[in-house]
């Protein structure tokens, strides 16, 4: 079996950024034509294997080289960015999966498992701020009344944008879980997005799973004075409720070993002379346990309590969102970090503190990650950047892993429907990969 050769990765991400790239950062927003034009690119370079990219009911992009078996093999990652965002985020994970495809279809020898490219529909979420839009479709995740009244800065429906794109969002959530039948193991490539391999000097590292989420908007009420008659000791402040428990949040996250963000403060009447009546508060926390993420919810609402009771002022919370952490395939895991600890890479499996299409995958089908460095922990940003001698090793490691798995290891042979249609209307039983309760 022959080796990936990184350095045609490396042309196609230069082609990439050069046509929806460039100085100012990627211009892949998903649903728009910087978006389409990275895909038209994708496309021209599958058919030059002889393959073709067809789109799912949820606007994902899919490239198969079919297999002895029906079973399939899943590579890819998001071709969409951030606005001026940067070049590798998602897209290395894409033309890396391209690499692989074309390497297997130049090899002329049919492949043991059937393999598919990835492109998911809208990872990042930028426009409509709903995140892994396409891959939470597929893994039956997506809600369309959750989503369908969202709307862009211009005012723009989700529901309209994803139209004019040939994609119904009723038919997105109905049809797109079926792509997921055949499949045996999901593999992504991805930049690490922060700093620590990086310190460490390492080119790549497995991944063990995702982070779970918890967001809360606290909503502090004090009293709205004037700021020279009102003596410091007559206040309600609920400015300094809200700014001690951010310096609280800031405590917990250390002493739990997790992530804390107060990245959201809005103060009412928000006016330099007036003592501030009413303040709310983001709070983003972030653990690889649920357990502890739990307990770092509870003692961020105690601080808040504690903080709002001190100032004479009322605080109560409200769910923006929380994830549970997820974890990928025991397997793939460790296949994954024995493959990047033959070639100098990370002997243990990180955790990823960001969101990633794998995680809506893994909910359905045994999946693994792998990470390469970010220089300066700088992404969704134009100077978003890894060492080309890093990128490399990345992705001949990633080869590796996919080649041996497309070969029939560490994920066990499925009972998949037959390509005559056997079997198919019974959609797979959900992989256990959410960790609510488990520690690990
Ligand atoms: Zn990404």
């Amino acid at each position: 079996m022959p080796a990936l050769q990184p350095t045609r990765v490396l042309d196609d991400l230069r082609e990439l950024d050069r046509l929806t790239g460039g100085p100012g950062g990627a211009r892949r927003v998903a649903w728009t034509a910087g978006w389409q034009a990275a895909r038209v690119l994708l496309e021209e370079r599958v058919a030059a294997i002889g393959l073709a990219l067809e789109r799912d009911a949820a606007g994902n992009a899919w490239a198969v080289l079919p297999g002895r078996r029906a079973e399939t093999v899943v590579v890819g990652s998001h071709l969409d960015s951030v606005p001026s965002g940067g070049p590798l985020d998602g897209a290395l994970g894409v033309f890396a999966a391209l690499e692989l495809l074309r390497t297997l279809a130049e090899a002329g020898t049919v492949p043991e498992r059937s393999v598919a490219l990835v492109d998911w529909a809208d990872e990042e979420g930028a426009r409509f701020g709903r995140s892994l839009l396409g891959s939470s479709a597929a893994a039956g995740t997506l809600d369309a009344a959750a989503v369908r009244g969202l709307s862009d800065a211009d005012g723009v429906l989700l529901e309209d944008a994803l139209a004019a794109h040939g994609v119904a969002l009723d038919t997105a959530v109905a049809e797109a879980p079926r792509r997921l039948r055949d499949l045996c193991a999901y593999l992504e490539l991805h930049i690490e997005q922060g700093p620590l391999l990086e310190a460490e000097g390492l080119p790549v590292a497995a991944v063990s799973g995702t982070v779970g989420i918890e967001r809360v908007r606290l909503t502090f009420v004090g009293r709205s004075q004037h700021a020279g008659p009102t003596p410091m000791e007559h206040r309600r402040d609920a400015a300094l409720a809200a700014a001690e428990t951010a310096l609280a949040v800031e405590q917990i996250a250390a002493r739990n070993d997790g992530r804390g963000t107060t990245g959201r403060l809005r103060l009412e009447p928000g006016v330099a002379t007036v003592v501030a009546g009413r303040a709310e508060l983001d709070v983003d926390l972030r653990h690889a346990q649920a357990g502890r993420l739990a307990e770092m919810r509870e003692q961020a609402l105690d601080a808040a309590r504690a903080a709002a009771a001190g100032r004479g002022c009322s605080v109560t919370d409200e769910e923006v969102w929380r994830v549970a952490p997820r974890r990928f395939d025991a397997g793939l895991v460790e296949a994954a970090r024995a493959v990047c600890a033959a070639v100098g890479g990370r002997e243990l499996p990180l955790v990823s503190g960001a969101l990633h299409d794998a995680a809506e995958v893994a909910l359905r089908v045994p999946a693994a990650m792998l990470f390469c460095p970010s220089r300066g922990g700088v992404s969704h940003a134009p100077d978003e950047a890894t060492d080309e001698a890093d990128l490399c090793v990345a992705v001949e490691v990633f080869g590796r892993l996919a080649v041996e798995v497309v070969g029939g290891a560490h994920v066990p042979a499925r009972v998949a429907p037959s390509r005559t249609g056997e079997g198919a209307g019974h959609p797979r039983p959900q992989h256990a990969a959410v960790c609510e309760q488990e520690e690990w």
